[in-house]
């Protein structure tokens, strides 16, 4: 066979791997680095996008989750655990699925995206919807996992950044160099923490002679990291990042300082707007996945960036995970009656027939 072996053959001799971990992948990886076409031209900038909705599961969760799997069966474990705002749990439950693993994932109740609940469900994982946010399933799963041999594949696994540095590794080698600026949605604040671990292992190994500033970007219902304290009822329509006490929040925190970074917000209506401004580019991103281009938008011109500066966006998780957020932009479907006279004269009035 040639192809794409998978993230963990691609970067074997930057991973924490020996010969005898068995190897777990869906062959996630490789997600392509696509040049915009509209919004970075209208700021000035060279922008891409890390289109990170293509993989597996249709989020970067599969670069994590094919390391932690991996690790937890090369131990023996039988069953794998998670609390997830969804993506984690979809991840989870495939990986775990393919390679004979039991999973539960706890999720907060009526919370969940629906594409990603349907993977999960589809994917055999026990679903539990707990009555409470995001943070509080997450002490659950601690409870559980310091008691009982079930592995935690949450961002606290260390193995998981380990796979999700490999997403810079890809960006550097798609460019050539680092880009100036990475901007990235925040949630537990692990994967900017990934990211960053990423570049640097880059530049050690002389594989690229910069690093970039790490922008993440927090949205302004649930902004622990940019307030500077604990959020207890997060919320915002970008359920990924709906968290009010990042688990990776002091990493965060030193990758953006180290980077002469920053951490902001956005609001719901700046990444409503920004996820219109993807679709018009042909690309649909999850509502999080946004609030990379939400924060690059707001915060470009204000901070000085210089013009033509390479920055590279990161797009979490596909739109397809998250089909309610559209109808939040208002009822676009028409209704019309089924002839040839009404189609036509419908597409007559909006002047498509001309
Ligand atoms: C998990 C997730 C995030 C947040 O990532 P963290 O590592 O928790 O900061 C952002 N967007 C999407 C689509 C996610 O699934």
């Amino acid at each position: 066979m040639n192809q794409w072996p998978g993230l963990i053959e691609a970067y074997r001799d930057f991973l924490p791997v020996t010969t005898e971990t068995p190897v777990c992948t869906l062959f996630e990886g490789n997600t392509p680095l696509i040049p915009s076409k509209i919004i970075g031209p209208a700021l000035g900038i060279d922008l891409y996008f890390k289109y990170e909705g293509l993989n597996p599961t249709g989020s970067f969760k599969d670069r994590g989750m094919t390391m932690a799997i991996s690790m937890a069966k090369g131990e023996g474990a039988r069953s794998v655990i998670c609390a997830s705002t969804g993506n984690t749990s979809a991840s989870a439950a495939a990986y775990a699925a393919s390679n004979g693993l039991k999973c539960v994932v706890v999720i907060p109740k009526g919370r969940i995206a629906a594409g990603k609940l349907a993977q999960a469900i589809a994917e055999q994982a026990l679903v539990l919807a707990v009555d409470g946010n995001f943070d509080e399933a997450l002490e659950i799963v601690r409870y559980l996992t310091d008691k009982y041999p079930i592995k935690l594949v949450n961002s606290i696994n260390p193995y998981r950044l380990e796979g999700q540095k490999t997403a810079a590794f890809e960006i550097v080698d798609q460019l050539g160099e680092a880009p100036d600026i990475l901007a990235i949605p925040v949630g537990n604040a692990g994967n900017i923490s990934a990211y960053w671990m990423g570049f640097c292992e880059y530049l050690e190994k002389g594989r690229s002679t910069k690093r970039p500033s790490m922008w993440g970007f927090q949205a302004a219902g649930s902004a622990p990291i940019v307030l500077g304290h604990k959020v207890d009822n997060p919320e915002t329509i970008a359920s990924a990042i709906r968290i009010g006490n990042p688990v990776r929040w002091r990493q965060a925190e030193d990758a953006v300082s180290e980077s002469n970074g920053l951490i902001e917000m956005v609001t719901d209506d700046e990444i409503l707007k920004s996820y219109e401004d993807l679709a018009g580019e042909g690309i649909f991103a999850e509502p999080a996945s946004a609030a990379s281009v939400a924060g690059v938008s707001k915060f470009v011109h204000q901070r000085g960036v210089k013009n033509g500066a390479k920055v590279v966006c990161v797009l979490t998780g596909h739109g397809l995970k998250d089909p309610d957020a559209v109808g939040l932009m208002a009822n676009k479907v028409q209704p019309v009656k089924a002839t040839n006279e009404a189609v036509e004269e419908l597409l007559d009035a909006g002047g498509i027939l001309a």
